[in-house]
């Protein structure tokens, strides 16, 4: 990315939707702050968010230059956390919906996201509709119900406004490739992280 490993801004995820901001002019130095989200203007730091599983969600405004990345597993788009980062952008710097492009990176993919019954209805308590839980959640006969979150994260950035023409996903699944990309599903609590980074240009 072009920067200093002391100019790489990490956050203490904790499966919510709290926002850090990485402001340009800020102290040089950075005692990650307990946030699933992470903005900045400031072009001499990078930004990212660890995974391993879940989404690492990266926007950037193109008319502004401002980036961001969010955390999303699926407790955090059950709370709707890429639709929050996209609120935060607007918030903190005018960001508009319309000038956004955003990327879903390699995360776990419908086919091998098997979940218990919680995980939909943890997404019922939160508010989200019947239609986008069914489209969320593939329901086959005698199965447990496998969690798109793929299909969730990009939906959830289309309905806070982002165009669907500027949404990119890897559409990788990290339990499916092993040999590229940490999991948790395959290596449990020691596995490796991937951090999803992101940088406003100079
Ligand atoms: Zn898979």
């Amino acid at each position: 990315m072009g920067v200093a490993r002391a100019a790489l801004r990490l956050i203490r995820q904790v499966h919510g939707t709290d926002v850090a901001v990485a402001r340009r002019g800020d102290s040089t130095t950075w005692d990650p702050p307990l946030a699933d989200i992470i903005l900045s203007d400031d072009p001499g730091v990078a930004i990212g968010v660890r995974v391993a599983d879940c989404a690492p969600v990266l926007i950037a405004d193109r008319r502004l230059g401002i980036v961001g990345a969010a955390h999303a597993g699926w407790r955090g788009t059950a709370q709707g956390v890429a639709g929050v980062a996209v609120s935060a952008l607007g918030r903190e710097f005018g960001s508009q919906p319309g000038d956004l492009v955003a990327a879903i990176g390699p995360c776990l993919g419908p086919c091998c996201g098997e979940v218990g019954d919680e995980v939909p209805q943890a997404f019922l308590d939160h508010g989200h509709s019947a239609a986008d839980i069914e489209r969320w959640f593939r329901r086959l006969p005698g199965r447990r119900p496998h969690f798109d979150l793929w299909r969730a994260n990009r939906d959830q950035l289309e309905a806070a406004g982002v165009l669907g023409a500027n949404i990119y996903s890897a559409d990788l699944c990290t339990k499916t490739h092993p040999m590229t990309f940490h999991s948790y599903r395959v290596d449990g609590p020691n596995a490796g992280r991937m951090v999803g980074v992101i940088r406003k240009k100079g």
